[in-house]
């Protein structure tokens, strides 16, 4: 490990985290050591059930459900949300589901200054982070605030036993990239940097054993135990081109957010290891040059490959490389409208990359 030469600022971690299979049988405990009297528990219209029979074991602390969290977290249904938790009577909130849900929670919270607990279902990593992005009249905004940062979070490995193969993949390498732009990040700390490589090992031997068996705790522990610590590291340092991009994509083409960020990140992991030793030590773990390693491991976990595939043309590369040079933000490697153009292009194709 390499310490910056200009020394670091290690913030802290806020959070409390409660980890490890059957864990969901502990909100009440929870809700109650945070001071919590009635809650209100929101997920997605898919996990619904899961949100009333959480409920329903919460007893006298739930104050009832809502269950229309959607992807990228209309203001609407965050307004929606917001009558419901003032009729309810709620004095907090438990969100349970993947980065949707949670955003909603953090949208009430951070307008209400109540509680949140957060019970992660995928591995996009939102619970974790002070990282809030709405989106209101077709436009995404991302701000941070310490009030959008969960109190709690709960892991329950059971609740990812079932998670499908395919989301399984691609919110794997959703918070992969969090570890990879969390290593570069130009307020990274040793303390990131040590979870972001942590979390590779757990995702580099987790992932291939639950592609032939998807209901294996140790593996879903192990994977489940990488995307908090990615998650973490996020929440601490700011992102840089990939992140950049995917929103850009995600933005202004409608593309599912987990794919997207996972047909990049070799990509822009190629693009950004020829100007920075920070991802060294992703080459032992992957096995090859960062780019390249990270594409054999998409490729061998089935993960999408190519943005053809989610239904961009040549000419939505032009429109999304001219939107990324737009405004100006920290990466370790500078880059023209023609780098990101091409880099693009093999992300299209879905080429591996050299480096
Ligand atoms: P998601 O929350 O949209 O979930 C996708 C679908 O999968 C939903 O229908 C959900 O109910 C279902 N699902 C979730 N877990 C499941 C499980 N275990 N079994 C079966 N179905 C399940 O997807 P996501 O990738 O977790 O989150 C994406 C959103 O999170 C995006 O809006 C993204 O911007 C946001 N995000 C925010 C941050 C942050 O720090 N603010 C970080 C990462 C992602």
């Amino acid at each position: 490990m390499t310490l910056p030469t200009d020394g670091f600022i290690f913030p802290g971690i806020s959070t409390r985290v409660v980890f490890g299979p059957g864990t969901l049988a502990r909100t009440a405990e929870e809700v109650e050591r945070l001071g919590g009297n009635r809650a209100l528990v929101l997920s997605t219209p898919n996990q619904a059930d899961d949100a009333k029979s959480l409920s329903t074991q919460l007893g006298a602390l739930s104050a009832g459900t809502f269950c229309e969290a959607a992807m990228h977290t209309p203001v609407e249904v965050t307004e929606k949300a917001l009558e419901a938790f003032r009729q309810s009577g709620a004095d907090c909130v438990v969100s349970i589901g993947g980065g949707s849900t949670i955003g909603l929670g953090k949208a009430i919270a951070t307008r209400t200054g109540v509680n949140q607990i957060a019970i992660p279902t995928t591995y996009a990593g939102s619970e974790m982070t002070d990282i809030l992005g709405e989106t209101e009249n077709g436009r995404k905004t991302t701000r941070r605030d310490a009030s959008i940062r969960p109190e709690t979070v709960i892991y329950d490995v059971d609740l990812t036993l079932t998670l499908p193969a395919q989301m399984t993949v691609t919110s794997a390498l959703n918070a992969i990239a969090h570890g990879v732009e969390a290593l570069y990040a130009p307020d990274a700390n040793p303390v990131t940097s040590l979870m972001a490589v942590e979390a590779m090992r757990a995702f580099k031997a987790g992932l291939p054993v639950l592609r032939e068996t998807p209901r294996d705790a140790e593996a879903r522990a192990r994977v489940l135990y990488g995307a908090w610590l990615c998650s973490t590291a996020l929440g601490y340092v700011a992102m840089s081109l990939h992140h950049k991009l995917a929103h850009v994509i995600g933005g202004s083409f409608n593309t599912p957010h987990a794919e997207t960020h996972a047909i990049l990140l070799p990509h822009t992991t190629s693009f950004n290891s020829a100007a920075t030793d920070a991802l060294k030590p992703m080459e032992e773990i992957f096995g090859a040059t960062p780019g390249a390693g990270l594409w054999d491991f998409a490729k061998q976990a089935d993960a999408p490959m190519r943005l053809q595939d989610l239904g961009l043309s040549e000419a939505d590369l032009d429109t999304a490389a001219e939107i990324a040079v737009q405004n100006s933000y920290a990466n370790p490697r500078p880059f023209t409208q023609d780098d990101i153009r091409s880099l693009l292009q093999a992300a299209w194709e879905g080429r591996r990359p050299e480096h």
